[in-house]
């Protein structure tokens, strides 16, 4: 049939991928049409992710650090809470950047087409149109004909079978909302999303416990940063239960209950006032018709793609959370430019070293490439430099001295191969590690950089000049 509408590249989806090819296609002069389900541009990273966490967990931070002032003869009363203003703030910073991303999609000339879109073949998407939310359909259609498509249809929240419908259960979006701070809440996932929840809500007021199916919190991270963050934190938690797993859970007037197995799971089901599931994330590739496209789809949802970002249909490309792990904003955008690039006909690809992790809780857990653990696995010869922050007199100034920064060597070549912060800002100063892999540093690269003195950051450069100290052969 004829189509209503035409271009060379349609991006379906409008989080961190599709925005950031969209805009790339059209800044290669490729006619562009951006599909999105619901009424502002920026997808889960933007209105229910990364960014309204963030302006939470700043709020929160804030809360702490007052306190902890208390030690140097400062005293604070105890807050008082406006939970309606704090959600305001909230919603305030997300339409900031999504309003924002929409006046760039205009000057860029990407079109953005509102609604649910779904492939009808390889070349023509259908959209259901929406207004308001993607639950508001206006009853109109329409037909797109694209050259070449990139799918950024993203993920979901992952939703445990046995888990009653429930306000009192909420997922990571729910919890962002910020309806209430319940006295007793319960956590299933020891993950980076639900520790950040949990120090929002614990920061407000709520007790908190966690279970984690894993032997630890934080999967992912060494175990030697996760340490130093849990004695910090150790505070929040009533329970924290490790190698335990959430066998059933009732919804009943005076609280949800909740039974867990496992080493460490309490014999009694426990009462909780709210409990936030933060169990993982699922990709929407099987909810936008990849097959009339002739597009594969795994059994979990995932879609496959080369290093140039090629689903198995050669003209249509697939990039974010919807490809796999990690699921991270800024991968999400680096596969974007790649899947826009050879969309636009350019040669581009995906060829990153490494995806940095960062959990922003407080004290924040930063880390980049190999871990020790991963390193040893591999059979790398592992050298390792720990520049701690009881040494370090900025950290010793802000009061906040628990930290440390770690390089990890390949003592073979000297070439940094991993790299981890745990410390406050740690995020912030992770990317001159992922520079440093990138490019292939050894220590006295970064050993001979001057760092501005008295920073945190200063630490990266006192780990690496300690290691080439105890390094006599080096290039
Ligand atoms: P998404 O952001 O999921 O966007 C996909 C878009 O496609 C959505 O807007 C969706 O509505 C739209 N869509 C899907 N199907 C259709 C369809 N059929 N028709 C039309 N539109 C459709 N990552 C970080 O890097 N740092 C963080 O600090 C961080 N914090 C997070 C905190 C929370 C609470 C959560 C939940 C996630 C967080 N993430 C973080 C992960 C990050 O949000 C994702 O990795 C990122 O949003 C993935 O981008 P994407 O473009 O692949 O997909």
């Amino acid at each position: 049939g004829a189509a209503d509408l035409s271009c060379d590249v349609l991006v379906l989806g409008a989080g961190p991928g599709g925005y950031s090819a969209a805009f790339r296609s059209a800044d290669l002069g490729q006619k562009t049409i951006l599909v999105e389900r619901y009424a502002t541009l920026g997808g889960v990273c933007l209105n229910v992710g990364c960014i309204p966490s963030k302006a939470l967990l700043h709020n929160a931070a804030v809360i702490d650090e007052a306190k902890h002032l208390a030690a140097n003869g400062i005293v604070f009363g105890e807050p008082t809470i406006d939970l309606d203003a704090l959600r305001a703030y909230k919603q305030k910073v997300v339409g900031k950047l999504t309003t924002g991303l929409a006046g760039m999609a205009k000057a860029r000339k990407v079109e953005v087409v509102r609604g649910i879109g779904r492939f009808i073949d390889p070349h023509h998407l259908e959209v259901e149109l929406t207004t308001g939310s993607c639950q508001d359909k206006t009853g109109d259609k329409k037909v797109i004909r694209f050259e070449k498509a990139i799918i950024a249809a993203g993920s979901r929240v992952l939703k445990l079978p046995f888990i009653p419908e429930d306000p009192r259960i909420i997922d990571s979006t729910g919890a962002l909302e910020l309806k209430q701070i319940p006295g007793k809440m319960l956590i299933i996932g020891g993950g980076i999303i639900g520790l950040e929840m949990g120090t929002v809500y614990s920061t407000l007021g709520a007790r908190l416990d966690v279970v984690e199916m894993m032997d630890g919190l934080m999967q992912g991270a060494d175990r030697d940063l996760v340490k130093v963050w849990q004695k910090v934190n150790e505070h929040r938690f009533d329970r924290i239960m490790l190698k335990t797993k959430t066998v059933a859970v009732e919804a009943k007037t005076d609280g949800i209950w909740v039974t867990f197995e496992g080493e460490q799971a309490p014999a009694e089901p426990q009462r909780y006032d709210m409990v936030l599931v933060a169990a993982g994330r699922a990709p929407n590739g099987k909810q936008i018709g990849a097959d009339n496209a002739g597009v594969a789809v795994t059994d979990r949802g995932f879609i496959e793609v080369d290093k140039q970002m090629r689903t198995n249909v050669p003209h249509i490309f697939a990039i974010g959370d919807l490809v796999g792990q990690p699921m991270l904003a800024h991968k999400a955008v680096h596969e974007a430019h790649v899947a826009a690039e050879n969309a636009a006909g350019h040669k581009a690809f995906f060829d990153a070293r490494v995806i940095p992790s960062v959990a922003y809780t407080d004290p924040e857990v930063a880390w980049v490439g190999l871990t020790e653990e991963q390193a040893k696995a591999q059979g790398i010869k592992v050298g390792k430099s720990v520049f701690p922050w009881a040494a370090s007199g900025r950290a010793i100034a802000n009061g906040r001295d628990e930290g440390f920064t770690k390089l990890i060597f390949d003592e073979a070549t000297h070439r940094i191969v991993g790299g981890a912060i745990v410390g406050t800002h740690a995020g912030d100063m992770l990317g001159e590690l992922c520079l440093a892999i990138e490019m292939g540093c050894d220590p006295t690269d970064i050993g001979k950089t001057i760092h501005p003195h008295p920073t945190l950051g200063e630490s990266i450069g006192m780990a690496a000049e300690a290691f080439e100290g105890v390094c006599t052969d080096l290039p």
